[in-house]
């Protein structure tokens, strides 16, 4: 029994150093980099156990507000693939030095493809301070765009788009066409996960589709405006307490409540980390429920369900 163990162990040991030596191939790292975890439900479903997936934002942390820490590039650049969400801020940043330093890292942007919205809200500055005080929140437009300082989005689109089954398919699409080029041998098996996930996402959006049927508000208020696309989907209207990435003003608060008074909203939603106070001022106005959503949950369509289930609620 002994020395059989220590066989697996000296087996063990020799796969280790083994693999060590080759990068950026698919026949060494097997390493696929994404940046927040609804992707790695997506792409984990398409390749299975064959690669190791790495997620960039860890949960719980604002993508927005997100600034990498030195080693994540080191680990970025071990991988055989870079998946961007596409239009958040400091991904364009740490794509372009991405490429720079490791041009053998495949850099794909998964919302290529899908029909953007307009994002006026996401100017983000929140929790946010920069160290040299050059900033003053609203004013870096003029900024070079590889400073990593500066990684807010300013491109004007809203960069939300996993909040949408109908998206979510091109989304997978693309990391599914990079994984049949990257590894070919397998790609039969990829597409075939893939028309699983498909499914699922189709299941999914039936179930949303169901349950907003007959839904009592068409409209709902949310801190953080991560609902666009889903509110597109689904023919709801969002409206947004934090405005362009900040908090709202007492003018813009009595704005919003009066919409809310008018449109009969009885469902507020926040994401963990963003700012409850101007969020509980507005539910006591308008006398709404507050939910504690997590857009950027790994468990993609429980998430998703979740959230219509809440807004499909009997409210009495
Ligand atoms: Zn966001």
């Amino acid at each position: 029994m002994q020395k059989y163990l220590y066989i697996i162990l000296l087996s063990a040991l020799t796969l280790a150093c083994g693999s060590g030596t080759k990068k950026n191939n698919v026949e060494g790292t097997r390493i696929l980099t994404v940046t927040i975890e609804p992707q790695r439900y997506f792409l984990d479903q398409i390749v299975g156990d064959a690669f190791t997936i790495n997620t960039l934002v860890p949960p719980g942390t604002s993508p927005e507000t997100y600034e990498p820490a030195p080693s994540v590039m080191v680990d970025m650049a071990k991988s055989n693939v870079y998946f961007m969400v596409g239009d958040l801020g400091f991904e364009n940043v740490w794509s372009k030095r991405l490429a720079k330093n490791n041009p053998d890292v495949t850099i794909i942007n998964c919302s290529e493809g899908i029909v953007r919205m307009e994002g006026h809200d996401h100017d983000h500055d929140h929790d946010h301070s920069h160290a040299d005080g050059s900033c003053d929140g609203h004013d870096h437009h003029d900024l070079q765009a590889d400073d990593p300082a500066h990684v807010h989005s300013h491109s004007g689109i809203d960069p939300h788009v996993w909040s949408s089954p109908r998206a979510v398919k091109i989304f997978s699409r693309n990391m599914l066409e990079t994984m049949m080029e990257l590894d070919p041998d397998n790609a039969g098996t990829y597409r075939a996960n893939y028309d699983i996930l498909l499914a699922k996402i189709e299941k999914t959006d039936s179930l949303i589709r169901d349950l907003l049927k007959d839904v009592s508000s068409k409209s709902f208020i949310i801190y953080h405006p991560a609902l666009g696309y889903f509110a597109r989907d689904y023919g709801l209207n969002q409206i947004s307490i934090e405005f362009e990435g900040k908090s709202p003003s007492p003018s813009q608060i009595k704005e919003i409540v009066d919409v809310a008074r008018k449109e009969k909203i009885n469902t507020i939603f926040i994401e963990r980390s963003f700012d409850t106070k101007n969020t509980t001022v507005v539910a006591q106005e308008i006398g709404a429920q507050v939910f504690e959503i997590d857009p950027l949950r790994y468990e993609w369509d429980e998430e998703l369900l979740r959230i219509a289930t809440i807004l499909a609620r009997e409210v009495k």
